[in-house]
Formats: structure tokens, sequence, C-alpha cells
């Protein structure tokens, strides 16, 4: 399989994994850049990530034009991938979801933090961006490559931003690591509000944060990406070249 055709097929496992961890339902979608390409993307046509096939894998440019629609409909919101990969050289797999856990981070002061080692990589703070404040009123789905770019921009540097009242962007250097930091935000939400019900938070500090990181490799990734890949019904594909897998 050529490298290209192996990111295709890591890309529909991707949408299958998502799907099946309950990150998206019938909506919500991720893409990867071109491994050839820094100006393109690639991105499902409109259809729900369980159903996702390699024929509905669509190139685009980063202002969302497709390069070969072939009567394929696009999903209305792809604009936040291209304006992400405009705004970070190094980032190479973007997940935009609509998961009902993190929804009430999104419309509350309630700040999304990490509360647990796995959650790490969602970043000290998940910021949120608020349509509203440049646009106004909207239907709060990000159509336009303008307010693409202005959630993008606050995304920044971070791993992730929510989205207020509508979902969240997740943003990393692999399809692996974007795929493992959504379902890891996801948890994280959802453990924050069961501890909040209990007492005060004792969340990760910023020093524990890095530590984590910085003993986190791609075999953290393939560890899950394998277990994530058997509850999807999906074929495993190794990557020996990301590193050691074994002893952790
Ligand atoms: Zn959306």
């Amino acid at each position: 399989m050529s490298a290209f055709a192996t990111v295709l097929d890591e890309l529909v496992t991707a949408n299958r994994i998502l799907a099946r961890e309950g990150v998206v339902d019938s909506f919500g979608h991720v893409s990867v850049r071109h491994p050839d390409r820094d100006d393109r993307y690639v991105l499902s046509r409109a259809r729900a990530p369980e159903c996702i096939e390699i024929d509905d894998l669509m190139e685009f440019a980063l202002d969302g034009a497709p390069i070969d629609a072939r009567g394929r409909a696009p999903y209305a919101e792809r604009f936040i991938h291209g304006a992400v990969y405009e705004s970070r050289a190094d980032v190479r797999a973007v997940v935009h979801h609509h998961s009902p856990s993190v929804i009430p981070f999104s419309v509350t002061a309630a700040p999304l933090s990490p509360i647990m080692h796995m959650c790490a990589g969602i970043g000290a703070r998940v910021p949120t961006w608020d349509s509203r404040t440049a646009f106004g009123d909207t239907n709060l789905l990000v159509t336009t490559q303008e307010m693409a770019r202005s959630l993008a921009a606050a995304l920044g540097g971070r791993p992730a931003v929510l989205m207020r009242g509508h979902g969240a962007v997740v943003a990393g250097a692999s399809i692996r690591e974007v795929v493992f930091n959504s379902i890891y935000l996801q948890l994280n939400a959802d453990l924050q509000m069961k501890a909040r019900a209990l007492g005060e938070i004792a969340f990760l500090t910023e020093g524990e944060i890095a530590a984590v990181l910085k003993t986190r490799g791609a075999f953290t990734y393939e560890r899950a990406w394998e277990h994530w890949c058997r509850r999807a019904g999906r074929p495993y594909d190794l990557r020996p070249m990301d590193g050691p897998l074994a002893g952790r």
C-alpha cells in the first residue's frame, strides 16, 4: 500500500473509532493534512463517520475548495480544518466534534482542565471560542473561512478549543494523536463533572502535565489505537517506525 493509501485507510479507521467511542455521532469529522502537499487536506464527503468508506474521502485546498468533488457534497463546516492547517504548520490532523460531554463546559465558566494523567494532552486549560463575539447571532455553524480563522486564532498553539453551544476542535501531529486526545477530552469532561459533584477538584498541575507529556510517546498512541481498532472492527496497522511498543 502506498503512503497515501495508508493515510486514507487510517482516516477511515479514525472516523469509525470516533463513532464507536461516542465522540462523534451523525455529525462531526476528522481530517488529515495531505502527506505530500501541505496546502491540501483530506476529509470525507458529508456523511456520518460510522458509514465512511475510502471512496468518500475528498481532497481540499486550505480555503475549503474541493480539488475533485466528482459530485460528492462536502461538509458545510470543512473550513474549520483548512483554517487550522493554515495557522499551524505543526498540525497534521484535526477533529471537530459535538461530544455532549464537553458542551456544558462550553456554556459555563467552569474550566475544562486535566484531572487525570491520561488526559494531560488536552492542555492545561481548554479555551472556549464564542461565535457570537465576532459574528453575532448565527446558526453556530462554522461555514466560512472567516469564522474558521477566528476559531483557529482562539485555538492558538493549543491542542483543543471548545465552541460555545456547539462542540470542540482538537488538533495534533498525527491522526492517532488527535483521536487519542479527542477521546480523552470527552473522558476528562465526564470525570470532571462527576468529581465536581463530590467536592473541590485537585487538577493536574502544569508541572504534572509537562511531566506526563514528556514521557508520552508513540507507544502510548499505538497501544490505544490497537485497542480502539479492535472495538471498531477495523484492522490494526502496526506502525513500528513510530517507536518502541513494549514495556509501557
Ligand atoms: Zn459542528
